[in-house]
């Protein structure tokens, strides 16, 4: 192994959720009948904690002392993934809580960070869930920890939050959002529902503001984040949310696209789901967000359909009338007052939000 390859601890356990409610209510079966040998041959310690309720991983990481464990490993999906993340961000030791390593058993319906590992990687996903897990089991004991770039988002409430995966506002939300009820489908649930937003698109109307991303702009590696950095303060490039971002060519790098807009989508992984590569030539930690939309002029039933589709193997970002680019910051400005946005895959309430990308801020268990 190269020296500057950064391992977990040998002589610790990882504390690994298991959430029972997950991937319809397959994640304990998964675990037990597929990771279990997988993790004793290896020799890696762990030890198990069933969550009893929504928020409890959360709670739970609130508190914990962190250098009792060599990580936290999520046996669930991408919905608590997001609640461990969240929990580490809201300690006051954050700083130090962030770097904790964690690692995904994919045994959600959304899987999307244990695809983005796993493509990391360069192996092809599993076709099957316990293959899939078997091969996160196999990573996750090699004890390699990688760092990811997350979002820091700002939503119409005053919260602020963080994201690992995703912004989706139109067509991705509706079907992420409104295919919750299919939960018993699995993965299957996200096609079922896309079918049915393709016959019947929505219309999104409003703009987008964003900051290119420009490599040469160093700000990010000039502002460390030191003991004393607030979450409040992690940003470089966002104002107050109610504040107008000026767009003027000759005294601001922020630009303006004008919907209305039938898919937009901001990702800071290669993955939106185990079957679904939205992003194909992100990395873990590229140190940008990418943007990706279609404009009302190209959202006919058939591009839609198209890109929908597409997305199984990331060919959307090769038709013309699918627009993406990698920024540092955005800020979506809905006109109307009600409509689907999702972080993550988790609901949240309509109306501006913002966000800007935060370089390898967090380590992952991969190679
Ligand atoms: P899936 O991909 O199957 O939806 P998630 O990881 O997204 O899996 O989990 C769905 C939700 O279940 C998460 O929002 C999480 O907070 C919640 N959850 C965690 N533990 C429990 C539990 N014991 N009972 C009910 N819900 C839970
Ligand atoms: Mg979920």
């Amino acid at each position: 192994l190269p020296l500057d390859i950064v391992l977990t601890k040998r002589d610790k356990r990882a504390l690994v959720f298991v959430n029972p409610a997950g991937g319809a209510g397959k994640a304990y079966r998964l675990v037990m009948e597929n990771v279990v040998g997988v993790w004793s041959e290896a020799e890696f310690s762990y030890q198990i904690v069933i969550t009893e309720y929504a928020g409890h991983a959360r709670d739970y990481v609130q508190s914990l002392d962190l250098s009792e464990w060599s990580g936290i490993v999520i046996a669930s999906g991408d919905g608590l993934v997001y609640e461990v993340v969240n929990g580490l961000f809201s300690r006051n030791d954050w700083q130090e809580a962030v770097k904790m390593p964690i690692g995904h058993l994919p045994c959600g319906s959304g899987n999307a960070f244990a695809a983005s590992i796993i493509r990391h990687s360069k192996q092809p996903i599993a076709e099957s869930m316990e293959k899939f897990v078997v091969q996160s089991a196999i990573l996750i004991a090699t004890h390699q920890v990688l760092p990811y770039d997350m979002a820091v988002i700002d939503t119409c409430d005053g919260q602020r939050v963080f994201s690992f995966l995703s912004v989706e506002w139109a067509v991705i939300a509706d079907v992420d959002c409104d295919s919750e009820k299919y939960r018993f489908l699995g993965g299957t649930r996200f096609t079922v529902e896309a079918v049915k937003r393709i016959l019947r698109p929505r219309i999104y109307t409003g703009y987008i503001d964003y900051l290119p991303y420009d490599v040469t702009d160093d700000t990010v590696q000039r502002n460390q984040i030191t003991s004393d950095t607030t979450t409040a303060q992690l940003h470089h490039h966002l104002l107050p949310l109610n504040e107008p971002i000026s767009v003027d060519p000759a005294t601001s790098k922020w630009r303006r696209i004008e919907g209305p807009f039938s898919y937009v989508l901001i990702t800071s992984k290669s993955a939106l789901s185990q079957d679904t590569v939205s992003t194909p030539q992100s990395t873990l930690a590229d140190g940008y967000l990418t943007l990706q939309f279609i404009r009302i002029r190209g959202s006919t039933r058939l591009n839609l359909a198209k890109t929908l589709l597409s997305l199984s193997d990331g060919k959307h970002f090769e038709y013309d009338f699918v627009e993406w680019m990698p920024v540092r910051a955005f800020r979506i400005v809905p006109a109307a007052t009600d409509g689907n946005l999702m972080i993550d895959g988790e609901k949240v309430p309509y109306g501006p939000l913002q966000g800007e990308v935060l370089p390898s801020i967090g380590r992952c268990m991969g190679k």
